[in-house]
């Protein structure tokens, strides 16, 4: 059976589970509104997720596919400058319900957590953000460490999935990241940027990010 399915159409097999896809249209729809994110919808041809969020479960039923149109979609209509912005700021924005979602799941307990000192805090954080979508969903992610900061290596990236890109395009990940380690820090700001990305045909996409604060 296996072996009668194409390359693409077993590519097409990845996903993250419904909650992440509802959590990350909900923020996009604080950033730009019902009306914004229905037209991004309506024009990326997923009609069926107008108004009609995945439900709130951790099931594998939103696509790869799905998650990389939309975003390729906020870039066909703000440009690449406008929707890299939007797709930041949505990406801070899903820091919010992420946080209230999934830390449950993950039994972390706030407090105990916050009182640690700042360097593990931030290497333990990443541990845990890597552990979460590597649990729950088909991406995959790596940490490394080099003289540039923390390495977050996206092996199986649903933003930037089977698009091509000039310049590296999962803003997304950006905005998340930074939010989090805005939270684990309780306020501090760390430099974040994409210095790899498969759309630009790198292996991976992959996040540097500087060990000490720059606020
Ligand atoms: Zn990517």
């Amino acid at each position: 059976m296996n072996e009668e399915l194409t390359v693409s159409e077993v590519k097409k097999k990845l996903y993250y589970p419904n909650k992440m896809g509802r959590i990350v249209l909900t923020a996009m729809e604080n950033i730009m509104g019902r009306h914004g994110v229905n037209a991004i919808l309506n024009l990326a041809q997923l009609n069926n997720l107008v108004d009609n969020y995945p439900p709130n479960n951790l099931d594998l039923g939103f696509t790869f596919n799905e998650f990389s149109t939309i975003q390729q979609t906020i870039e066909e209509m703000y440009g690449v400058r406008g929707g890299r912005g939007l797709a930041l700021r949505a990406g801070r924005e899903t820091w919010k319900y992420a946080l209230k979602e999934f830390m449950p799941v993950l039994g972390i307990t706030d407090l105990a957590f916050r009182t640690l000192p700042l360097g593990i805090k931030i290497k333990i954080g990443l541990e845990v953000f890597a552990q979460t979508f590597n649990r729950f969903s088909d991406q995959r992610v790596r940490l490394g460490e080099d003289e540039r900061g923390y390495l977050w290596i996206i092996e199986q990236c649903p933003i930037c999935w089977e698009r091509t890109s000039e310049a590296p395009c999962c803003h997304l990940a950006i905005g998340l990241l930074e939010q989090s380690l805005d939270w684990v820090s309780r306020g501090r700001r760390f430099l974040v940027q994409e210095v790899e990305c498969v759309a630009t045909g790198d292996e991976t996409c992959t996040i540097i990010i500087s060990k000490k604060p720059i606020i």
